[in-house]
């Protein structure tokens, strides 16, 4: 297994990325690409749909206030309206129930589902994608209207912007040629940058080791030092020996055009070997909600 040395971000690179307009629309092209060919195609394309809509409500609402259930509503029904594709019978009437509840317990299975609690066994469990759907956009306009360079993020487990879950790790190359590592929120897809190679969990930076799929088939290349990133996946598993939390990595030094959530779902049967060998889900992805121990 290749190690990485841990790199210091350069001065240079941002402590915090907020998720600009095109976050959806790049999300939902990403997925169509991804789907092609895929064993999961049919939900992949299904994804793609949802994250078309998403673009369209965040075009629609930026410049309003949503931070409230009333908005939240709003969001749910402008969601239903943009997608373009027929929603199954029981997401459609899932969402409608979903719609149906007062103001009070809408909010409060939104404040559980943006803490990663969800009841896959309720009637409504159909629709907690698409409630997590309008939460990603909520949060998303609620964030571009703050002034985030007032906040001085540290190397935390949870959004420093809206205090979301973490989706994956996504890499990129930084000022100084070396791979830098930023944490991707699950809901307003801000970016915190975390060392590259640490537990965001436990904060463990010894034990790690990265998985791929690519392992399952090939020895691992000898690594070149002058192409430290040529022979890895785009997509990787941090498994950490301390707490046994996995978190994706998703790099953009593969591919330019990963995306923390697209990536992620496309790549769930990595999950399933890391679990198999006894590594917990740490990434929460509100367009996958498995049910829960
Ligand atoms: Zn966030
Ligand atoms: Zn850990």
């Amino acid at each position: 297994m290749t190690q990485f040395v841990d790199i210091a971000a350069p001065a240079a690179t941002p402590a915090l990325r907020r998720a600009g307009m095109t976050v959806f629309s790049r999300r939902a092209e990403r997925l169509l690409a991804l789907a092609d060919g895929h064993p999961m195609r049919d939900f992949l394309l299904f994804c793609a749909a949802l994250a078309r809509a998403q673009h369209a409500c965040l075009a629609t609402r930026v410049e309003h206030a949503v931070a409230d259930s009333a908005s939240l509503r709003q969001l749910l029904t402008l969601l239903q309206r943009h997608l373009d594709v027929e929603l199954p019978p029981d997401s459609h009437s899932a969402l409608l129930c979903l719609l149906a509840l007062d103001d009070a317990a809408l909010q409060a299975l939104a404040d559980a589902l943006r803490h990663g609690q969800y009841d896959a066994r309720s009637p409504l469990a159909a629709a907690w994608p698409l409630l997590g759907a309008a939460l990603q956009v909520q949060a998303t306009i609620v964030v571009r209207q703050q002034d985030i360079a007032a906040l001085t993020p540290g190397e935390t487990a949870c959004c420093p912007a809206c205090g979301g879950l973490p989706v994956a790790s996504v890499l990129r190359r930084g000022d100084s040629g070396h791979a830098v590592r930023h944490v991707c929120c699950s809901l307003c897809a801000s970016e915190w940058h975390v060392s590259r190679v640490k537990c965001v969990v436990c904060g463990n930076t010894r034990q790690l080791q990265y998985r791929s799929l690519a392992d399952r088939d090939a020895a691992a290349p000898q690594p070149d030092r002058k192409q430290p990133h040529a022979h890895r996946g785009t997509q990787e598993l941090e498994c950490c020996d301390s707490c046994h939390g996995a978190l994706k990595v998703v790099s953009r030094l593969q591919d330019g055009n990963a995306d923390a959530f697209a990536d992620d779902v496309a790549s769930l049967a990595l999950d399933l070997l890391a679990g198999d060998a006894g590594y917990g889900r740490i990434g929460f992805n509100p367009y996958f909600l498995p049910a829960q121990d």
